[in-house]
């Protein structure tokens, strides 16, 4: 049997699908955000990180850098267990209370990431439910996909942000089968936002309950970064938050926030949570810094929300084909696979600058991207040569240019 064959097999059905990744090998420079170096076969080049997911430079934030290293020097590096075999620590506890308080809800609980929290999280909440439906959005992320797959629990799946699908299958549903709804607040491959106070007005009135990812949002809306569930002033109404510190946190990590009953029974339940070593210290420090700056400081915030519709602006006004939404993601239409790749690649080699293709299975095929993710910190400078490498980078591939519009100009 020649094992190595099925190996080869695979990978080269993902480059005749032109969608084989390539991974940029990054380093990043600590006070010179958004500027990295980055190695290539060649050797190392500057070059401007335009996709980054640290949306707001918190994980080179002088405090959250401060944060990370007292508390290695004073405690160590790893947790040294799971949760329950000594690895409970306290700037872990502390890192709980403070999540728990952003979301203004009785509890929290941490997980090794977003997309664990997402996966044992609903797989557990719904698997402690008896016969739970999950009315699940079609674009939510994969890590909710596999939650819900892995809870076992029938599932039915509405139409992106369609609330009149949604409603028409909570009532097929009927009042008294359990329901739970999942979605995301803001989704991060279209920049559009979820209508979360609709989705809890059909909650309330059909009983379902509500699960919402946050990940795109927390640290970034809302008067103390609770995310566009405390802009819109629904959080008390949504039954489970959960988010990520691996954003605009700069940290690493994932968490569920609701009442205490909830948190006590998936902290009791989930196998993600129980069977794996707990957050290291040092990084549940520099979470706690990085949540507490942005529960006060709104600098981040307004620069962030004033450079991204600065830089839709701009590529708009090139004739670049930005597609429209109310959030911080700029995607620039492609629609091929690799033309998307080969983009890129013009960038980066010949701009130094690295904004990564999006390609299917993260979008739909047809639907190709640059995902750019401008960040406080990108100046109009940085913009100004981010337009003319994208207008070279199209006019080299023959994309298409939208009419310009002087007015913009
Ligand atoms: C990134 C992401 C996650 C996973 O979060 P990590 O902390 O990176 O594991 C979950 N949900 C959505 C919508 C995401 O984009």
């Amino acid at each position: 049997m020649d094992y190595n064959q099925f190996f080869t097999t695979a990978l080269d059905r993902l480059h005749d699908e032109r969608r084989y990744r390539v991974f940029a090998d990054l380093e990043r420079m600590a006070g010179r955000f958004p500027h990295a170096t980055w190695h290539t076969p060649k050797g190392p080049r500057n070059v401007v990180i335009w996709c980054s997911n640290d949306y707001l430079g918190m994980g080179q934030h002088p405090k959250v850098i401060g944060a990370m290293i007292e508390t290695a020097t004073r405690m160590g590096t790893g947790a040294g267990g799971t949760r329950n075999i000594a690895g409970t620590h306290h700037p872990l506890v502390q890192l709980e209370a403070e999540l728990a308080d952003l979301h203004g809800k009785e509890a929290a609980l941490l997980f090794t990431s977003g997309y664990v929290s997402n996966q044992t999280g609903i797989a557990t909440i719904a698997r402690l439910i008896p016969n739970c439906l999950i009315l699940s959005d079609e674009l939510n992320h994969n890590s909710m996909i596999e939650g819900i797959r892995q809870s076992g629990c029938e599932r039915k799946i509405f139409r992106h942000n369609d609330v009149a699908h949604l409603e028409e299958l909570l009532r097929t549903a009927g009042p008294e089968r359990p329901k739970l709804i999942a979605c995301e607040s803001l989704y991060s491959m279209d920049g559009d936002v979820g209508p979360l106070a609709k989705i809890c007005d059909l909650a309330e009135r059909h009983g379902a309950m509500t699960y919402v990812d946050g990940v795109h949002a927390v640290g970034m809306y809302g008067a103390r970064g609770g995310g566009v569930a405390e802009r819109d002033g629904v959080m008390h109404r949504i039954d489970v938050l959960e988010g990520t510190l691996g954003k605009a946190f700069g940290c690493l990590g994932g968490y569920i926030a609701a009442k205490a009953s909830i948190i006590d029974a998936v902290r009791s339940y989930a196998p993600g949570f129980i069977f794996t070593t707990a957050l290291p210290p040092p990084i549940c420090s520099a979470a706690t810094a990085a949540i507490r700056h942005l529960k006060t400081s709104s600098w981040e915030r307004e620069r962030h929300q004033e450079r991204a519709a600065r830089v839709k602006a701009i590529l708009g006004a090139a004739g670049l084909p930005v597609m429209s939404n109310e959030t911080h993601i700029v995607p620039l239409f492609v629609g091929n696979p690799e033309a998307c790749k080969r983009a890129s690649d013009l960038l980066l080699e010949e701009h130094g600058i690295y904004i990564q293709p999006i390609n299917y299975p993260t979008v739909a095929k047809g639907t190709e991207r640059l995902r750019i993710t401008p960040s406080p910190y990108h100046d109009d400078g940085l913009v100004d040569r981010l337009a003319e490498a994208l207008l070279q980078v199209w006019e080299r591939l023959g994309l298409p240019l939208k009419q310009r519009s002087l007015a913009a100009e």
